[in-house]
């Protein structure tokens, strides 16, 4: 949305994917959601309509645009991996993200198994860099730590993940290639 960032791990956000629906208990907390429906109808805005899910190729190529190396967190305000986003969109995403290689680039998802068979398969060429991070949000045992051992399982060069909104004790984590 922006190429300035409050958050604080990161430097920029950049929005090719606009809204997102949601899919397991964190998603209450959405922030990306409660934002976007402050603007639902409000015309020419870019949430004119709400949180509802809209690809945004005019910001796809941002990152080419700006010259000076930032930590960017891609999607704040979306899933890349959202089951309504198809795989060439997602592609060509990760084209971007290997072109402008002098950023680097953080992915955060709850829908690991898109992540996993994606990253196993069509963007295997984007996997294996190092400045581009993928990583999963983790909010409870049922369905944050599968996402764990998803993310671990692809082949993603640099891992992470999100603990927040932490909704319970975790118990024991096997963190073994996470990193
Ligand atoms: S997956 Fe993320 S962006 Fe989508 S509804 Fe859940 S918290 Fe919001």
């Amino acid at each position: 949305m922006s190429d300035k960032s409050k958050i604080e791990w990161t430097d920029a956000t950049w929005n090719p994917v606009r809204g997102c629906t949601k899919i397991s208990p964190g998603c209450s907390h959405c922030y990306a959601e409660t934002f976007a429906e402050r603007f639902r109808g409000v015309r020419g805005h870019p949430f004119e309509q709400g949180f509802d899910l809209k690809i945004v190729p005019e910001k796809l190529c941002d990152p080419i645009r700006w010259g000076t190396s930032r930590r960017i967190f891609v999607n704040s305000m979306s899933d890349l991996f959202h089951e309504r986003i198809p795989d060439d969109y997602i592609s060509n995403v990760a084209r971007v993200m290997v072109a402008a290689n002098w950023h680097t680039y953080q992915i955060l998802t709850k829908r690991a198994q898109r992540l996993h068979d994606l990253l196993n398969g069509k963007l295997r060429f984007a996997a294996a860099q190092n400045h581009i991070w993928w990583g999963v949000s983790v909010e409870n045992r049922n369905h944050g730590l599968p996402r764990i051992d998803l993310l671990r399982d692809s082949l993603a060069r640099v891992r992470f993940l999100s603990i927040e909104p932490l909704l319970e004790d975790l118990g024991e984590m096997n963190l073994k290639e996470i990193s």
